[in-house]
């Protein structure tokens, strides 16, 4: 082997990439990552015609901006290692889309050679897509492919041969951004080049427009490397800026990004593409499209459909549900015949069965929810969903992609906050994300269902489908409000532009929905067997020590000497009573008494509440510990709902504060942590109190204006 050549390859997700990698380098790459980060990086070789190539994988980006941890490696890779040809992976059958990030590579001004990927697609769907003529209107090599079965593939290589051949140097596309821009583009690159301006890194016409886009990486390396031509950039760039909010209302970013779907229109349209299939013959999918993202139509199905899936999750979880209840509470009456009368009998009894028992027996709806959520999923529709919320998200300062880590937090039902915080990463705009990040935790997640559920089917259990429908609007009206609090104050600042594509329907299979299904409910499985019982066992101790004084427990002794029988039972409660307000969580619930009674909370409720701190679950496990220990008649195997609705202290409207407080209180403390993770400590320490002062606030009006019209 005698020559050699370096090659990157780069498109959008979903482009094929991984596909034509493995048919390029087989077996011969490595996969490791960038260093610091957790974006893969993989590396093959392939030996062509006499050249060894090293071929890396750049990781999928829709753009080249600064926004997310995938695009900056991606362009860090290029403008670091210089790869002699980029090879622009692109989806035939999502050509104008694709096309935005190959509009980027020209304006960094890369040797790219186009591989025009699922042909095959492309023709399914009658769409003909000419080689030649888009070769000729881009100005690069196109080549059509087939990643999947390796056609074209040697073609493709040998026209990235040819141009790395040549060695060129990097030469910037003009694309015009309209005058305005245009003109500050002008005398931005005259600065930038009298100055030398991060000469050597990226060509000024990049760097120009980069300052347009506000492009945080650039614009800190800029004043980084010199201070006085940055602020002279930065005044131009404002300067036009405000010219353009006033008199088009929209940022130059977001001007910029229109005129590159424009350069590519109107390529597009010159012959290009041509259909097959008349206009009127539409994709099944868009003909479904055209009914289910309808603008009045869509929004009132995808309501009726969330409603169907409480309303599913419901009826048919209620047996088993029902089933594992009665399991349980015989497990209980059978351990309070065997075991002696104790502490140990105490710890499994209250600690371990009570607590981690009473989140398992929400395991059948769980499953059934997760079921729904697969079926909704699988099929393309939750994408929809995101399409159609993005309009709405705009008016609450929150951005289209902010959608899924809604959803993937539990916004339609039973998720979780810490794959939604992680989720936020794919927000561009720091402000945008931050808004997300904070307000994900308000949404339903799993764990926090089965207390939904515990509450609604002890207080509401005529129409438990429609409250559970009523509180996760709640929740989303909640979150969506306090993100525009939160973007009209701590994190002002503009918004976005967003492009989505809409995945095509598929019909689910039954194998992938059980899959699906099975690997949520395990994890929740799991989580209850391990740390909530860990935290349950914590629990039940600060509910046990220290125990009452051995004067105060032969005082109830000797009490019980001289009263009928009928009595004993009412010392019995006293003194259990007694002693868990001795206990330490009762000493920290009695002392938050004095606040949280404003909300309708008692003693016993606090002490459920702080448990959720760790974890949402806990606060049944909790609950279910704290009334199982002041009940102490043996024959008594009422469920936790049925106890709750017997005591003194609750009633629906303390039921309803509750609820609200649970829903939109501090984040669970894993929650917490990736918040800090993702953020920092400031602002998670920001979301724990932010939240508990926001839901107490809500659940001290739900309680003071329900009691006073006599709802309870
Ligand atoms: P990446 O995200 O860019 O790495 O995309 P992948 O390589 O994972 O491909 C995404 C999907 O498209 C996979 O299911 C591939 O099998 C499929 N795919 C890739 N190339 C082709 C192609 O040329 N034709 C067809 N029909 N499918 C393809
Ligand atoms: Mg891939």
């Amino acid at each position: 082997m005698t020559r050699q050549a370096i090659m990157a390859l780069a498109g959008n997700p979903n482009a094929g990439k991984t596909t034509l990698f493995n048919q390029l380098t087989g077996a011969r790459q490595h996969v490791g990552n960038y260093p610091g980060i957790t974006v893969d990086h993989k590396e093959g070789l392939l030996d062509h015609k006499g050249t060894r190539i090293t071929i890396t994988d750049l990781p999928g980006t829709y753009s080249m901006t600064a926004y997310s941890v995938e695009e900056l490696v991606a362009r860090d890779y290029l403008i670091s290692h210089r790869p002699e040809v980029v090879i622009n992976i692109v989806d035939a059958s999502n050509l104008e889309r694709n096309l935005y990030l190959t509009c980027q590579f020209l304006e960094l001004g890369v040797p790219l050679v186009i591989a025009l990927n699922m042909i095959d697609v492309a023709r399914d769907r009658g769409i003909e897509i000419k080689a030649e003529k888009l070769a000729e209107l881009l100005g690069v090599p196109v080549v059509p492919i087939i990643a999947r079965s390796g056609f074209g593939k040697d073609k493709l290589i040998d026209e990235a041969l040819a141009l790395a051949g040549k060695k060129l140097p990097w030469q910037p596309r003009d694309i015009s951004y309209g005058d305005d821009l245009d003109a500050a583009v002008a005398a931005l690159v005259t600065r930038i080049e009298a100055a030398h301006f991060l000469d050597g890194l990226y060509p000024p016409r990049y760097v120009a427009i980069k300052y347009l886009e506000n492009d945080e990486q650039i614009v800190a390396k800029g004043s980084d490397t010199d201070p006085a031509t940055a602020s002279e950039l930065e005044a131009i760039v404002s300067k036009v800026g405000e010219h353009t909010t006033r008199t088009l209302d929209v940022y130059p970013e977001a001007i910029i990004a229109d005129h590159r779907y424009g350069y590519i229109k109107s390529i597009l349209r010159q012959g290009v593409v041509t259909h097959q299939f008349d206009t009127d013959r539409l994709y099944t999918s868009d003909r479904i499209d055209k009914v289910l993202t309808n603008r009045l139509i869509g929004p009132v199905i995808m309501l009726a459909i969330l409603f169907g899936v409480y309303q599913f999750t419901f009826s048919w979880s209620e047996w088993p549900v029902a089933l594992l209840e009665d399991f349980f509470g015989w497990l209980s009456a059978s351990i309070e015949t065997i075991l002696p009368d104790g502490l140990l009998k105490s710890l499994v009894i209250s600690g371990v069965i009570d607590g981690v028992g009473g989140v398992l027996g929400f395991v059948p709806l769980i499953m059934f929810m997760f079921f729904a959520i697969a079926i909704l999923e699988d099929s393309g529709y939750l994408a929809r969903v995101a399409y159609m919320m993005d309009r709405v998200f705009r008016i609450f300062g929150l951005h289209g992609s902010s959608v899924m880590p809604f959803i993937v937090s539990g916004g339609i039902a039973g998720g979780c906050a810490v794959p939604g915080v992680m989720a936020t990463r794919t927000l561009r705009s720091p402000k945008e994300r931050m808004a997300t990040l904070l307000t994900v935790p308000f949404m339903n997640c799993g764990a926090k269902m089965p207390v939904l559920a515990l509450l609604i089917g002890a207080f509401f259990s005529e129409n438990k489908a429609q409250y559970m429908f009523l509180f996760t609007m709640l929740a989303w009206i909640v979150a969506l409000l306090a993100a525009r609090l939160l973007r009209s104050t701590v994190l002002r600042g503009a918004p976005t532009p967003f492009v989505m594509e809409l995945p095509p329907y598929r019909f689910p299979t039954l194998r992938g929905l059980l899959i699906h299904t099975w690997e949520r409910t395990w994890q929740y499985i799991k989580k209850a067997g391990t740390v909530i019982l860990g935290i349950s066992i914590l629990l039940w101790a600060m509910m046990t020590f220290p125990q009452l004084p051995a004067d105060r427990v032969a005082g109830y002794a000797a009490m019980r000497q001289n009263v009928a029988a009928g009595k004993l039972l009412e010392i019995d409660k006293r003194q259990a009573e007694e002693a868990l307000r001795h206990s330490l969580a009762g000493r920290i619930g009695t002392a938050i008494g004095k606040v949280s009674h404003l909300a309708g909370f008692d003693w016993r409720t606090n002490i459920a509440l702080i448990g959720g701190f760790a974890a949402k679950e806990v606060i049944i496990s909790t609950l279910g510990t704290a009334y199982s220990m002041g009940e102490v008649d043996t024959e008594q195997t009422d469920s936790l709902g049925e106890r709750l609705k017997k005591d003194a202290n609750w009633n629906r409207v303390v039921a309803v504060a509750a609820l609200v407080f649970i829903m939109f209180y501090a984040p669970c403390f894993v929650t917490v942590v990736c918040i800090a993770r993702e953020a920092s400590w400031r602002w998670a320490l920001f979301s724990i109190g932010f939240n508990t002062v926001f839901a107490f606030t809500l659940a001290v009006l739900v309680f003071q204006i329900g009691s006073f019209f006599h709802l309870g």
